[in-house]
């Protein structure tokens, strides 16, 4: 099984997998329906607005954050609420100038192209993409040698919205030519719950306002990994209860899924474990953890990481991962005595050995 599948197959992933494929079904359409980010929304409204008024595209927007938390959504509703097409597409996908110059020149005038992972385009597309952004043109090089010329194709005026869970990975130019940028946080349960209802809504799957926000609960502040546990709790309701998602069937079936009271599963906990139990509680290297989990380095910091890190569990530093009391406390381990303690001893040790 590749990496990718292991990611897929995790119950509590935020990457989409291909059971999420009907998800689409399940995404909002307008910023009214989109729950939370009230922030996000607030601004985008504003430029929405100013755009739509001085009839112009919106300028073009970088949306970052971890995998799961509506960056896909969130563009397709500008798209909606601008009353124009979108092309989307993926930083990987573009492997040549080429393929951009293609995707570009099929824009109508006010399209946007949205690039998921955008930090993963090339060197040469992205210079491909700087005049396209900046001048709505580009520049293509023909013939070779000193026969060589550059032409200049213009644009229609397009919007990009660019995708990433790394924005310290763009390049800076990159980064210089996006005029909005939204960084989207991870969910409240409350927040959560309120997706679980509207989701079980559309699917006519009866659920209670308790048993939504259980699973909220253990959703790691992610709408997909909400999604998906409540299409999960589906089959629970069904065999073993009366159909409806309660508080009792949405705790036993997260019990049997082996997700635990604050949505950590196995490979969360295996790394906290491994933390404590081979590195004396960290500080440890990331590449060193993913190679005693035997998983990528980048799952483990796009995935799991954000999440332990906001329930306060690992901290990084620049020494590398350490995790805290509340991790020992949480997998029923003793912590280590605090630090202030062992200085006191130290001091007062050293006192003695001074009279
Ligand atoms: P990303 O592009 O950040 O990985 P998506 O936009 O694909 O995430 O969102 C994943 C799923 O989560 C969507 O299918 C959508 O149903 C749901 N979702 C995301 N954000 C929200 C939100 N704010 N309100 C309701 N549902 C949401």
């Amino acid at each position: 099984m590749d990496e990718r599948e292991r990611i897929d197959d995790r119950l509590v992933s935020p990457e989409a997998g291909e059971a999420d494929a009907e998800e689409r079904g399940l995404r909002p359409r307008t910023l009214a329906e989109y729950v939370g980010q009230e922030k996000v929304k607030e601004n985008l409204r504003i430029y929405l607005e100013a755009a739509r008024l001085r009839g112009e595209p919106m300028d073009h927007i970088l949306l970052y954050g971890p995998p799961g938390l509506g960056k896909t959504t969130l563009a397709g509703i500008v798209a909606q609420e601008m009353g124009v097409q979108i092309r989307i597409t993926s930083g990987p996908a573009i492997e040549k100038p080429g393929d951009l110059a293609a995707l570009l020149t099929n824009l109508q005038e006010g399209d946007i192209l949205f690039i998921d992972e955008i930090h993963r385009l090339s060197r040469q597309v992205e210079e491909v993409l700087y005049p396209a952004l900046e001048d709505y043109a580009l520049d293509i090089m023909i013939g070779k040698g000193p026969s060589a010329q550059s032409i200049r194709i213009n644009l229609p005026r397009f919007t990009l919205i660019g995708a990433t869970t790394r924005a310290g990975q763009l390049t800076g130019p990159l980064r210089d030519r996006f005029g909005v940028l939204l960084k989207l946080e991870l969910y409240s349960p409350d927040e959560l719950a309120r997706i679980v209802m509207r989701s079980a809504g559309i699917l006519g799957q009866p659920c209670t306002p308790e048993g939504a926000l259980e699973l909220a609960r253990c959703s790691r502040g992610t709408p997909r990994v909400a999604n998906r546990l409540l299409k999960r709790v589906r089959d629970f309701a069904v065999v073993l209860g009366d159909g409806s998602i309660d508080k009792e069937t949405a705790l036993l079936a997260l019990k049997r899924m082996d997700i635990d009271a604050l949505g950590l599963d196995e490979l969360d906990r295996s790394l906290l474990r491994a933390v404590i139990e081979l590195y004396g509680g960290g500080p440890v290297g990331l590449d060193t953890l993913a190679a005693a989990l035997g998983e990528e380095a980048v799952t483990l910091e796009d995935v799991c990481e954000p999440y332990l890190m906001q329930m306060g569990f690992l901290t990084r530093t620049p020494r590398g991962r350490c995790v805290t009391r509340l991790a020992y406390e949480h997998l029923g381990m003793t912590p280590p005595p605090p630090p202030e303690k062992e200085a006191d001893t130290a001091r007062s040790a050293g006192q003695q050995s001074l009279f």
